[in-house]
């Protein structure tokens, strides 16, 4: 449970890491993918999308879906189906949120 709250962090503001990845993952539409089919990135900062680079952050944005829960294999997870799956159950199925687990 606690390995799904740390890969999403890995979701945001991960431009350096996706790209230093071999292989990424849509948490949203469950589609596997290499680095370089994204094209798009958002910003933290509605700002000037031309400081981007110098920001030293970009959050991925799906190339299939163009969803914001894109996570690459350096994060130390491993891309894989499963993993997404769960992912995707956790996070969009609110399973963490909506069910906490007593005296754990
Ligand atoms: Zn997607």
């Amino acid at each position: 449970m606690s390995e799904l709250l740390a890969a999403r962090h890995h979701t945001w503001n991960n431009k350096a890491e996706i790209e230093s990845s071999n292989l990424c993952g849509c948490c949203t539409c469950q589609q596997i993918f290499p680095p370089e089919e994204i094209v798009a990135w958002a910003s933290g900062d509605v700002g000037n999308l031309e400081d981007l680079e110098s920001l030293g952050g970009g959050t991925a944005l799906c190339p299939r879906c163009g969803g914001d829960a894109v996570i690459g294999d350096k994060s130390g997870f491993s891309i894989s189906p499963n993993f997404l799956a769960r992912m995707n159950e956790a996070w969009f199925q609110k399973t963490i949120i909506g069910r906490p687990k007593p005296n754990n």
